[in-house]
């Protein structure tokens, strides 16, 4: 029997056992933390590595530790050479990395961590039943879902394709891709493998983006962060509306204003070519992929087409709802207490927990607020 467990152990999961730990109020033993990788942070240190992003979008002040200049404290202690980028202090991601390592050293999270994959969530009396794809059973008096997103989006005409890639997809290699290369999205995932492509490959990568850039320093107003639109968000009882206002907050697709001209220097320079065009479908001849426009391009295909917007599938997740009758907005998404809490000490993070924290849960802001409520909530 646990006191807590923790589905997931990305960014989210790893700040509310973190917070959960240092807080004091939930001891080691009490806690488990279960996902299929190996180590923690697995998922996001294989995205942001795969696209070679240098510094994080978000500033300094947003790490998984609990004291906000963590990080900045981390970084002059080790005496990091550029450890930020600009106005914001950007951290680097090796370093935000290597301090999210320490602080989940620090609170040993290795030790609590089980290796597996919830495959049943049920509740059993006043606990959380949870079950794992080796067959093991685990109890929970608390129980955290925080999965994240790994519904990845294609375009519809992405299946026509022969060598063709999510950039996300576990799946691909990095390494044997060979030019040249066709990167579909015009957001920051893009931007970044865009840039690592065409230094990779001069002149063999083409940019294919449906939409002129977008350029804002975040992916929504920092105003969501705090009371200026959150406390009016919070007023609005409707969850469509909820819906609607986070939907018209986020800067989809966008990106800051130093990879927009890192992109046009590279296309100046030749490195890059930049083609806009809403491309429909297309088509293969004579080993070359044709676009609507009529552009051909014979080429390695990499969508950084994002997520799926629709509530995460997972079918004990579906399981889950239908047997607690737990309450979903229209979108699907849960309805939570201040709390967080979906049902009686079943809490949820990220995008689950979407519709009380705003637009920003999704990020690592959306862990440490959510952190902190659930350890509130204790
Ligand atoms: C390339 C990239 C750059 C980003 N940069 C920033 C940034 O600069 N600033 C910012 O604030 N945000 C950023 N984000 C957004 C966000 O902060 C990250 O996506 C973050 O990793 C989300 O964390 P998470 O824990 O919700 O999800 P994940 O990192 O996806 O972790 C969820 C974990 O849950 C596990 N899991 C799923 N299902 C189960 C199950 N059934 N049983 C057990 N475990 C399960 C998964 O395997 C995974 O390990 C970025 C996102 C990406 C993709």
């Amino acid at each position: 029997m646990y006191n807590w467990i923790i589905i997931g152990g990305g960014i989210h999961g790893c700040t509310i056992a973190a917070t959960l730990l240092k807080s004091g109020k939930v001891k080691k033993e009490e806690l488990l933390m279960i996902d299929p990788h190996s180590v923690p942070l697995a998922r996001w240190k294989e995205r942001t590595g795969r696209i070679q992003m240098p510094f994080l979008r978000s500033p300094s002040v947003h790490h998984i530790d609990v004291p906000p200049f963590s990080l900045e404290k981390y970084a002059k202690e080790k005496s990091y050479t550029n450890p930020f980028y600009g106005y914001y202090d950007r951290p680097a991601l090796n370093l935000f990395n290597e301090h999210a390592d320490s602080v989940l050293r620090e609170v040993g999270l290795q030790e609590v961590w089980c290796s597996s994959k919830v495959v049943n969530v049920a509740k059993e009396g006043p606990y959380w039943e949870i079950e794992t794809e080796d067959g093991r059973i685990y109890f929970a008096k608390n129980c955290v879902i925080a999965i994240g997103n790994n519904e990845l989006a294609y375009p519809d005409w992405g299946d026509k394709l022969k060598n063709a890639w999510h950039l996300f997809d576990p799946r691909l290699d990095m390494e044997k891709i060979t030019p040249p290369i066709a990167i579909v999205g015009g957001g920051i995932t893009a931007a970044h493998a865009a840039i690592t492509m065409a230094n990779r490959f001069p002149g063999k990568v083409s940019l294919i983006t449906r939409h002129p850039f977008r350029v804002h320093d975040f992916d929504s107003d920092p105003g969501w962060i705090g009371p200026k639109y959150l406390n009016g968000y919070e007023k609005v009882a409707c969850y469509r509306r909820r819906r609607r206002m986070i939907k018209e907050a986020r800067h989809r697709g966008s990106i800051p204003s130093e990879l927009h001209q890192k992109l046009n220097c590279l296309e100046k320079q030749g490195s890059l070519s930049i083609i806009q065009s809403n491309v429909t479908s297309v088509c293969w001849k004579s080993n070359a992929l044709f676009i609507t426009e009529g552009s051909m391009m014979p080429a390695t295909t990499l969508f950084a087409t994002g997520f799926q917007a629709k509530m995460p599938q997972q079918k004990w997740l579906q399981n889950l709802i239908e047997n607690e009758v737990l309450p979903c907005a229209a979108c699907g998404y849960p309805i939570v207490e201040k709390t967080l809490e979906w049902s009686s000490r079943l809490f949820v993070s990220g995008p689950l927990a979407e519709l009380e924290i705003g637009p920003g849960s999704r990020n690592i802001i959306g862990a440490r607020k959510a952190a902190e409520r659930i350890a509130k909530s204790i």
